[in-house]
This record gives structure tokens, C-alpha cells and sequence, in this order.
């Protein structure tokens, strides 16, 4: 081996039972270097620095009563150290946050300390062990906030890995509400409780679960809390269709940008295989929408009117190629409104949440812009980035602090990362 080469282990399991060889007196995971008496696929990695863990599922016709019961490990001595460490790290961390509603406004606390420090979370903890996730909500909440809560029930379970870390959590977020409207803040952890609307609160946090409650929050509202303009595609005699989505930028990523905006249907230019990489989207199983900032329509060089046509004749070309949109939604407000839709915000996105019930787990972004890769990830999305290698250039530096999930020079490629990575 190569002095300073990782180690490759793999980490063969099934029905909660794990394969190991031995080395001496010692039970260890089989190096990748060493012949499995079984197939098995690499269903995930876990990286522990000089050793690097591959997860793999075997393919066998029995349960395999000879491995070792994973619980029965730890309490083993005659058992590697990185077998108990990896085993260890894929036992779920377990969260429980609560999203406190008042009107379409949501409670939200800045951490003192942690993973989240400075940034915006929904109240909440980890759950003590043994206990439910509904009794360790309120009683987390209670503690960071001082103040009593109802909860209203449950937005959702989700799970994410950790940035940087082989753990995975398991998130439950609840919808409560409290009537208090002065909260004592727990020291050592809070520093900070306010109402955000949604749309704000997306920006203000970095935790994938707050994210992914507050969308689904969102989505449950009675009466949207804001409007924005859509072309009018849903409410045409479509059938509904259900799948995954992708939201995609316009300018830049379906047809060519101009320096003084596309200002007339003759001035719309697609990109080359744009309408065919949708349509390639489409037979993979997404639907698409789109969410375009045209604040030209807000400095009034494009009239409403005008902007609809251009889109009619996207659309046309659009279904000549066989691809399908289900919504163009737009923000026609110029730069320096205070609107909630005007991407990096997550207006739009959150818009077509409630019309086409989306999913941020499944959905992804994709833009030529970093305001397009913050607007997805606002929103719990993936995100890819389009844009060839001048752009990316260009750009570089955002592309650094936002690391989209990929980079595409077109839309053809970013099809081709989004249906590889499902
Ligand atoms: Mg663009």
C-alpha cells in the first residue's frame, strides 16, 4: 500500500446483520482489496479520514444467521474499533422541531452555539433517548423559549446526512402554535426569537429540516400568503400529472439572454437541445416548471401582455419538441422591491409548491445565475448550475460558498446530471 493511501473497508450488511473476517483474535470489516464469498453492490460511502467506509448490500438467498447481530457488537472486545465506530454512525440521530404559526408567520430562534450558530432554526432539540418525539418536541421548544405551545400536528419525518459528518438524523416537525407574545429565551442556548414569513425564514436558515417543515407548512396554509404571476398553463384543460419536479431558470438556461432583456416573441431564441432535454425530463418521469425574475416587467419595458406572448410562443415550441411545462411562473417586480417572489427568494418555488404539490426532497434547480442555486437550495431543493466554463469562471467564487449539488454547461448536461442522480 502507498504511505498515505486511505484504506478502503467495506461494510457488508443485511436485515441487521453484518459480515466481518478475522485478523488474529480480532472480528474486522473485509478490506476492498479481499474477495467477498458473496455479491454485493456499494450502496454508500462513510469517510473516516485515513479509512474510507463503503456500505454495501449483498445479494444472498438466506438471512445470514452466522454474521454478527449488530447490537450484539458493542458490547464484543474481540471486535475492531471501526466496525463498533461505523456501526455506531449509522444509527439515526433523532430531532424533534416544532413550526409555531401565527397567521402566515412562523417562530423562529437564532442559536447561540452548535452546528447552527448564528443562523435561524425552528425550536427544537434532539430527543432524549426513550422518549417520543411529541414529548420531547414540546418539551425542547418549552425549554428554549419559555413559553407554553400546542401542537397542531405533523408536518413531516425527514432525514438528512450531516454536512462533512457519516452520521445521519432523522428529523419529526411539528405545526403548533402558541399564544404567548414574550418568550424567555434559554441562555446558554438562544439568543434571539421573531416572526418570519416563510419565504424569509427559508434564507435565514442552513438546516435542511427547517427548510423542508416550513415548505410543507406552507403548503397546508388555507389561503396562499402571497400572489405571483403565472402564465396560466394550469388552469388550461391539462391532465394533472404527479412526479418529481424541476424548476428551471428561463434566460440562460432554456433560451438565449440578451443584454437588454427579450423583449418581444421575435427576440426568443432557444438554446440549443433546450426544448429536448425537457422533454427528456418529461420521459424521465419530472415534470418542469418555470421561475423566471423578469424585472423588465417591472421597469415597464416589457408590458404584461407582451411578456405572455413571448411565453405562448416558448410553449409552442416547447410542445413541438414534445416537452411539457407545467407552469411558467414569473416575478415581474423590479430589483429593489421588497417582494417575496424575486429569486434568490423562494417565492416562486413556494408558489408551485402549493399548486403542484412539490416535494423539495425530490425537486431540483437549475440556473445560470447563483441567485437560482440560492432560490433552490432556499427551498430544500438539489441544485445544479448551468453555465459553460467562462461563466463558471465568472462565477467562481459564489459557486465555492453555494456549491451546487452539480455543474452543467447546458441544459442537455444538467438533464443528464439531474436523471443520473434521480
Ligand atoms: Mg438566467
Amino acid at each position: 500500500m502507498v504511505k498515505g493511501a486511505r484504506r478502503e473497508h467495506l461494510f457488508v450488511e443485511t436485515d441487521g446483520q453484518i459480515y466481518l473476517v478475522r485478523q488474529g483474535r480480532v472480528w474486522r470489516f473485509p478490506r476492498a482489496s479481499e474477495k467477498l464469498p458473496f455479491r454485493a453492490a456499494e450502496s454508500g460511502r462513510m469517510d473516516f479520514g485515513d479509512d474510507l467506509v463503503r456500505r454495501m448490500k449483498p445479494s444472498l438467498t438466506y438471512h445470514p444467521e452466522e454474521w454478527f447481530n449488530r447490537d450484539d457488537l458493542f458490547s464484543r472486545s474481540d471486535v475492531d474499533g471501526l466496525v463498533k465506530k461505523a456501526v455506531y454512525m449509522t444509527m439515526p440521530r433523532l430531532v424533534a422541531e416544532a413550526a409555531l404559526a401565527r397567521g402566515h408567520d412562523v417562530l423562529m430562534v437564532r442559536a447561540k452555539r452548535g452546528f447552527s450558530r448564528g443562523y435561524w432554526n425552528l425550536p427544537g432539540g434532539f430527543l432524549d433517548f426513550g422518549e417520543p418525539p411529541e414529548v420531547a418536541v414540546e418539551r425542547e421548544v418549552e425549554e428554549e423559549i419559555g413559553a407554553d405551545i400546542t401542537l397542531d400536528g405533523l408536518l413531516g419525518v425527514y432525514h438528512s446526512g450531516f454536512p462533512g459528518k457519516p452520521t445521519y438524523t432523522m428529523g419529526f416537525v411539528y405545526r403548533g402554535h402558541t399564544d404567548a407574545t414574550t418568550f424567555r429565551l434559554k441562555p446558554d442556548e438562544i439568543e434571539a426569537a421573531e416572526w418570519f414569513p416563510v419565504h424569509r425564514g427559508l434564507l435565514l436558515t442552513r438546516n435542511p429540516f427547517v427548510r423542508w417543515g416550513l415548505v410543507d407548512l406552507f403548503k397546508g396554509f388555507e389561503t396562499p400568503p402571497f400572489d405571483v404571476v403565472r402564465h396560466g398553463l394550469l388552469t388550461r384543460d391539462r391532465e394533472a400529472r404527479s412526479g418529481p419536479v424541476v424548476f428551471l431558470d428561463r434566460d440562460g438556461v432554456i433560451n438565449r439572454g440578451r443584454a437588454g432583456y427579450v423583449r418581444t416573441p421575435d427576440q426568443f431564441e432557444f438554446l440549443d437541445g433546450a426544448p429536448e432535454a425537457i422533454a427528456r425530463l418529461n420521459r424521465g418521469g419530472y415534470r418542469v416548471a418555470i421561475v423566471s425574475n423578469q424585472d423588465a416587467v417591472g421597469w415597464k419595458l416589457i408590458p404584461k401582455r407582451q411578456l405572455s406572448r413571448i411565453h405562448d410562443k416558448m410553449v409552442s415550441g416547447l410542445d413541438a419538441a414534445g416537452a411539457r411545462v407545467e407552469e411558467i411562473y414569473v416575478c415581474p417586480h423590479h430589483v429593489l422591491a421588497d417582494c417575496p417572489c424575486r429569486k434568490p427568494r423562494p417565492g416562486l418555488l413556494l408558489a408551485a409548491a402549493r399548486d403542484l404539490d412539490v416535494n423539495p426532497r425530490e425537486a431540483w434547480m437549475a440556473g445560470d445565475k447563483p441567485s437560482d442555486i440560492e432560490a433552490g437550495r432556499a427551498f430544500g431543493a438539489r441544485t445544479v448550475f448551468v453555465g459553460d466554463a467562462k461563466r463558471r469562471k465568472r462565477f467562481s467564487r459564489d459557486l465555492q460558498d453555494l456549491r451546487p449539488d452539480a455543474t452543467a454547461t447546458d441544459l442537455r448536461a444538467a438533464a443528464s446530471a439531474i436523471l443520473g442522480r434521480g
